[in-house]
């Protein structure tokens, strides 16, 4: 293993938001700390070696089929999450992992209770979900334009006064639910500053090629820039519980928010610690029965077993 489990585990601290701290984006969290990497021969050693690990425990994670991971990543517009999705699952098992992308919800999910939809696209047992947005947005977007949440078909009682505080409570209890059950979440926040974020937007308006990336829609998000700071530390004071804890990636630099998105993915399976499933002497003493018969089923010429023989010189 490229990378030791116990340094993963040192490195994703840092980004981790202690339950019950009340935080203010702008001034708690700096969007192009790079700290714990120092030269891009460590962060390319780093990148591999996660991707590596990533893979190695989400096979296990498969084939212990008890756990499940959901990954929630948040973050305004161009601060990387379809390139952080890419990059961390690049070698995994797509057997084993979905992602799930949230926009405006539809008619019929504006017929049902607001988590409904989440619920729906959560993973199995076994297998890694991603959701790119999340239940998040209903304290985030809808917040920040409240018109939203008018088309929410709400009673009335459930709108009055208190509502985000209401909202955070019901997303705490029901990732405790879910924590319980055995269905791991971990959450990232992508944080990108103001300024990485007009260049980013430029860079889509000056590259065809990335022109479809483009949205004017964005733009006009970006307008309401302070609005989504405010709603963002108002969800990371409250959302992040000992069960359930925030992390706050920064995402200026795209190497650094992979590796270390990366890093907290593979430190949540760390933890998981999920095993192989063991098999009883019972069921390996009928395997070697059944090799013997197998064995015995070799043509003229053929050797009883090639693959033990591989073995024995692969000094295996
Ligand atoms: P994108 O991620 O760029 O494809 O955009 C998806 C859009 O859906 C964003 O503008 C989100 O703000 C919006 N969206 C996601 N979830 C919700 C929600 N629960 N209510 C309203 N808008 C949402
Ligand atoms: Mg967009």
């Amino acid at each position: 293993m490229a990378i030791h489990e116990k340094r993963v585990a040192e490195f994703v601290e840092q980004f981790r938001i202690q339950p019950g701290s009340k935080v203010t984006l702008a001034k708690d969290f700096d969007p192009g700390y790079r700290k714990g990497i120092d030269s891009k021969k460590a962060a390319r050693e780093l990148l591999g070696g996660g991707v590596e690990m990533l893979a190695e425990y989400q096979s296990r994670l498969y084939a212990e089929g008890t756990h499940g991971v959901l990954v929630v990543l948040q973050a305004l517009d161009a601060a990387g999450k379809d390139g952080t999705i890419r990059h961390v699952m690049s070698g995994v098992n797509p057997q084993g992992v979905s992602v799930h992308s949230f926009k405006v919800p539809s008619s019929e999910e504006l017929d049902h209770d607001y988590l409904w939809r989440y619920a729906k696209n959560l993973p199995p047992r076994g297998e890694i979900g991603i959701f790119n947005r999340s239940h998040y947005e209903e304290v985030l977007v809808v917040r920040v334009h409240k018109e939203l949440l008018e088309r929410q078909k709400l009673p009335k009682e459930s709108r009055d006064h208190g509502i985000w505080e209401r909202r955070y409570r019901e997303i705490n209890d029901w990732e405790r639910y879910l924590t319980d059950n055995g269905i791991r979440v971990v959450k990232l926040f992508l944080n990108l500053s103001k300024e990485q974020q007009r260049v980013r937007f430029l860079r889509r308006i000056d590259l065809p090629d990335h022109n479809w990336k483009f949205s004017s829609a964005d733009v006009k998000e970006r307008g309401y820039w302070d609005d989504y700071q405010q709603a963002f530390s108002e969800m990371l004071s409250h959302t992040s519980t000992e069960w359930a804890p925030w992390h706050v990636i920064p995402a200026d630099r795209k190497w650094y928010a992979r590796i270390a998105a990366g890093a907290v993915i593979a430190n949540a399976l760390i933890e998981i610690d999920p095993r192989y499933p063991e098999v009883s002497k019972e069921t390996r003493d009928g395997l070697q029965e059944i090799k013997a018969t197998l064995e015995s089923q070799a043509p003229d010429g053929a050797l009883a077993d090639p693959f033990e023989v591989k073995q024995s010189k692969d000094g295996a």
